[in-house]
């Protein structure tokens, strides 16, 4: 029954359908703990969530799991409103489970009340060590048996703030000798004396993730709860949870959540916790959660990333039920196929060096033709002014070049793009030997288009005019860690690549560009994907590479 071109979550959905459960109705969300920015491993999951309420029908919402205050914050909430919606998609409503404070917290009197919870005065360590182990059963409580009445008078205590943080918690009385160590009395509600930022100070004990997501499921009608794998052996306690709720809420008989799991996202060459990306941010190794060199859906954006790239590569990735390390490669070929189809190409000299065409009249301008996206006639073409003194590539060029060396070289010739044949005759050097001008004749029966320009030459190389070009500061973008995989190190300070970033200040861009918008994106002819960087402005033009014209894994 495996269908072609469906998921595995698609297939579940389709017999559900089939089936009639919960009444044909689907309903998914997408639940962030706002205490980051989302990353490219969200994207996944937004692709999935979303992405199958688009296929089949019914709605997805934004639910924010914000139960954690010490973490987390509006800044986040707002990035992450932002991040979806540039992804392409759009949720039905947006909820937080801090909405639900009130319901979880009847509920969980109504758990202490039917002796099904009990608060607990031991240490987290004691607690801990009372679990036992998945072959070792563990011991109870000493507390596990106090009546009703005084865990409801000590969780109002808890809650009023007569108990300091971390003296008490509510744990669920299950069992502790279950071989699922989720079942071995969970702790419920703990104390947190910190303001909540929707919430402010009406609460003191907050409900933990597995005793606040699957009820929030079950408050906003979920029927496809869907997560990524490390939830797998939560299911039984979502279910037991559910089963419980189901008695204190009756909501329609037919009407059940269930919790779903797949793969999550790994990438080579960097990192995906949010704890770990916030120190990036904190001890200053990126510029922010933006910086193009972050995972993060604000960074790869700002780096020029297009919601249909990400989007491709999560379609290609898949969804399965074993955890891997993706190659980031993957990922960047992704951007390459989308901006090869889309991007407008235009001349870019990072280095340049002056070439002077000596037979080419002074104040002449010749205004080329240039086509803007080789791979679509209808993208057309825009103009380039070409004269006398142009910029090169300073490594297009080579004094003692081998033989194997084909760009512009003395006694050589070259074509130039879009314009003629040229033949280096000499360079000049300053006092100590660096060349600062080259010279060379251009023969005018080579212009592009007429006959004599099909003459064979080794290579073309791009170019700008020098009175025409405008300045730009060039930014080159390589992987943030030197190794495969960060995560695996203890430290991963010393694993960050010392040249992630290299600042181009001198760089010189065809007039094409004077207008182009920050986030706009381009092929620099040759040299790769660029496009705008949000602080570029007319007059103090600023790009980022996105990516490589081929992947450089050999470099
Ligand atoms: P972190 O551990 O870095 O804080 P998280 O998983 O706790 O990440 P949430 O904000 O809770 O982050 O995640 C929201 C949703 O995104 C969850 O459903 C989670 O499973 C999913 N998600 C998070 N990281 C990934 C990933 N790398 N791949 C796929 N899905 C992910
Ligand atoms: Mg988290
Ligand atoms: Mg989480």
């Amino acid at each position: 029954n495996k269908k072609k071109g469906i998921n595995f979550i698609e297939s579940i959905i389709e017999k559900d359908l089939a089936k009639g459960k919960n009444d044909g109705k689907i309903q998914t969300r997408f639940p962030p703990e706002p205490n980051g920015y989302l990353h490219i491993g969200h994207a996944k999951a937004i692709c999935i969530d979303f992405g199958v309420v688009q296929k089949y029908g019914g709605v997805c919402n934004l639910r924010f799991d914000d139960t954690n205050p010490t973490k987390e914050d509006m800044e986040y909430v707002n990035s992450i409103m932002e991040d979806v919606r540039w992804l392409g998609f759009n949720w039905g409503n947006i909820y937080y489970a801090s909405d639900y404070f009130q319901k979880l917290w009847d509920f969980a009197v109504q758990l202490i009340k039917a002796g099904k919870a009990y608060i607990d005065e031991q240490s987290s360590e004691e607690i801990a060590l009372q679990k036992g182990t998945p072959t070792r059963i563990g011991t109870n409580s000493p507390y596990r048996n106090r009546p009703s009445e005084e865990n409801l008078d000590l969780f109002n205590k808890m809650n009023k703030g007569e108990i300091p943080e971390g003296a008490m918690v509510l744990r669920a009385k299950i069992d502790m000798s279950n071989p699922n160590m989720h079942f071995r009395d969970p702790i419920i509600y703990r104390i947190v004396n910190h303001p909540h930022q929707r919430t402010g100070k009406t609460w003191k004990v907050y409900p933990m993730y597995d005793f606040a997501h699957g009820q929030s499921d079950y408050f906003e009608g979920v029927t496809h709860s869907i997560c990524t794998l490390e939830f797998v052996t939560h299911r039984p306690l979502y279910d037991w949870f559910i089963d419980q709720l189901k008695e204190f809420y009756p909501k329609d008989v037919n009407y059940r959540p269930f919790q779903y799991e797949f793969n999550r996202l790994n990438l080579t060459y960097t990192i995906m916790s949010k704890r770990k990306l916030l120190q990036l941010v904190k001890e200053g190794f990126v510029k922010g959660w933006d910086d193009p060199r972050m995972p993060t859906l604000a960074g790869l954006r700002r780096r020029g990333y297009t919601p249909e790239s990400i989007r491709n590569f999560v379609e290609k990735i898949g969804f399965t039920k074993f955890e891997a390390l993706i190659d980031i490669a993957l990922l960047e070929h992704s951007v390459r196929e989308d901006l090869n189809a889309k991007a407008k190409r235009v001349s870019v000299i990072i280095e340049p060096i002056k070439l002077i065409l000596i037979n080419y009249p002074k104040k002449k301008i010749e205004m080329l033709e240039a086509a803007n996206n080789p791979e679509n006639d209808l993208a057309g073409t825009h103009q380039i002014a070409f004269s006398r003194e142009l910029y090169i590539e300073r490594e297009d060029f080579m004094e003692n070049a081998p033989k194997n060396f084909f760009r512009m070289t003395p006694g050589g010739e070259i074509r130039l793009k879009n314009a003629y044949i040229v033949k280096c005759i000499g360079v000049k050097k300053n006092k100590i030997g660096t060349i600062e001008e080259i010279y060379a004749e251009y023969d005018p029966q080579t212009k592009s288009g007429l006959p004599a320009s099909n003459r064979k030459v080794k290579s073309t190389l791009h170019w700008v005019s020098a009175e025409h070009s405008l300045p730009a500061e060039i930014r080159l973008y390589d992987r943030l860690f030197v190794v495969e995989n960060p995560s695996e190190e203890k430290d991963f300070h010393k694993l960050i690549n010392p040249y992630s970033l290299i600042v181009k200040t001198g760089a010189r861009v065809e007039q094409e560009l004077e207008n182009a918008h920050p986030l706009e994106n381009f092929q620099f002819q040759r040299l790769g994907y660029f496009n705008v960087d949000l602080d570029s402005k007319k007059g103090k033009l600023i790009f980022n590479r996105t990516v490589s014209l081929k992947d450089s894994k050999g470099k």
